[in-house]
């Protein structure tokens, strides 16, 4: 079997199905293939979003995909200090991913594209030197597909980028290992996300309460992958010692999260690489989605000027795009998580109490200054040169 399109995408997680749709909506053929036999499921998130995405993207704020709206967020520091950050308006919303994803596919289906579900891509095509196309599988059947641009959306663990030379290599530090129960939970305000912060509960990371109902909710924790435990038995741990009975599982969920390790070169040729694919995530709280948007977003309008100018070349504004002002932003958070790597459970605690004074609105949405400011006013920071160091490393 032997096909032929303008575009093919490999992967419809996020940011797949995205740039799919901008480009069918531009009137070029497109395959969307996912080598899920149904596409977004299993999920491996813990489904939070911000409510910005879906006017900023062109996403319908459909309630088959929205399981409750957030108003905020709610952390909690090793010793129980806590800060609460809530808003009158909805902040952001736990989905259902399951559905989500299937939908994003459907939207590019609608614009024009053809999606593939069971299919799987294996390789590239090279012709003459060139990549002309890739392998793929679809319902076991070998196929070759060819197009003028590939985009490699395949998360986390891609390897058509790879094969098509691009390094998307990163450091196994660069990577969270993360472990999710969605189950039954009580005794949280389901209208607020949970944080938990520590260095004995989870690692460079967190432990979450994402609240899908009143009484369920994704329950996960995230740490440094190359940690000498797993991350399992972290969320285990944080179970028992809080008494949350973990006897009401609805799913399991095992990911890695790219934290760093951002790909240089996003576009090679004309082969593309986008998403978790390309390290495209926050590396601070690990959400990728809307990174992933943004990155589809860019890519797509590229691959579009590409294809009308008939010139592949275009595609390189698109690595220059991201970087200039995305890959910039990110590598800036990078260096505040490198920095927030270092803190002690005491440093935590008394952060956690500080910021409870400050302006948790402008906190909320990532104003570094302001927990600059908050912190150096606090004499229990300005008196240790250890944290004045810390500090300094973040300006
Ligand atoms: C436990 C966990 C919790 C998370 N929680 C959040 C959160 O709350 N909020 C948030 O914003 N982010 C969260 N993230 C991150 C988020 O899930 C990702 O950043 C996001 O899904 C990236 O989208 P993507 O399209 O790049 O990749 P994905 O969504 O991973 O999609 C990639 C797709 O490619 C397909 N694929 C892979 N290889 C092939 C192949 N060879 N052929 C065909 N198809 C292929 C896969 O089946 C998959 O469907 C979480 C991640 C994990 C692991």
């Amino acid at each position: 079997m032997s096909w032929r399109y303008d575009v093919v995408v490999v992967g419809a997680g996020i940011a797949g199905p995205i740039v799919a749709r901008n480009v069918a909506r531009a009137g070029y053929s497109v395959l969307l293939i996912d080598k899920k036999a149904a596409i977004g499921t299993p999920k491996q998130c813990a489904e939070g979003i911000s409510i910005k995405v879906f006017d900023k993207y062109d996403i319908p704020y459909d309630k088959r995909f929205i399981n409750r709206e957030i108003y905020g967020a709610k952390l909690y520091s090793p010793s129980g200090y806590e800060l609460e950050m809530r808003y009158k308006e909805v902040s952001g919303v736990i989905l259902e991913r399951k559905v989500f994803d299937k939908m994003l596919a459907y939207y590019a289906a609608k614009a024009g594209a053809d999606v593939l579900a069971r299919t799987e891509a294996t390789d590239i095509i090279r012709k003459d030197g060139k990549i002309a196309g890739i392998k793929a599988k679809h319902e076991g059947e070998p196929v070759e597909i060819y197009a003028d641009v590939i985009v490699a959306a395949d998360g986390v663990e891609s390897t058509i980028a790879r094969k098509a030379g691009i390094n998307t290599y990163a450091p196994p530090h660069e990577f969270d290992s993360s472990y999710e129960y969605e189950m039954l939970i009580e005794g949280f305000d389901p209208d607020l996300i949970h944080l938990w912060f520590g260095n004995e509960v989870a690692p460079r990371g967190y432990v979450w309460v994402f609240p899908k109902d009143e009484d369920r909710a994704n329950v996960g924790i995230g740490i440094n992958s190359d940690n000498p435990q797993t991350a399992k038995y972290y969320l285990d741990k944080w179970l028992k010692e809080n008494n949350i009975p973990a006897k009401k599982l609805l799913e399991i969920n095992v990911g890695l999260v790219p934290v760093g390790g951002f790909v240089k070169e996003l576009a090679k040729d004309n082969v593309v690489v986008v998403g978790d694919a390309a390290r495209q995530v926050n590396p601070m709280h690990g959400g990728g989605m809307g990174e992933a948007m943004n990155a589809a977003t860019i890519a797509s309008k590229w691959i579009v000027k590409a294809l009308e100018e008939e010139n592949i070349s275009l595609l390189q504004n698109y690595t220059k795009e991201w970087w200039e002002k995305d890959g910039k932003r990110l590598e800036k958070v990078l260096k505040v998580r490198h920095v927030t790597e270092k803190l002690t459970d005491e440093d935590l605690d008394l952060f956690i109490q500080i910021l409870s004074g400050a302006d948790t609105e402008k906190i909320a949405g990532g104003d570094y200054g302001e927990v600059i400011k908050a912190l150096l006013k606090h004499p229990k920071v300005i008196l240790s040169p250890r944290r004045i160091k810390l500090l300094k490393q973040l300006l």
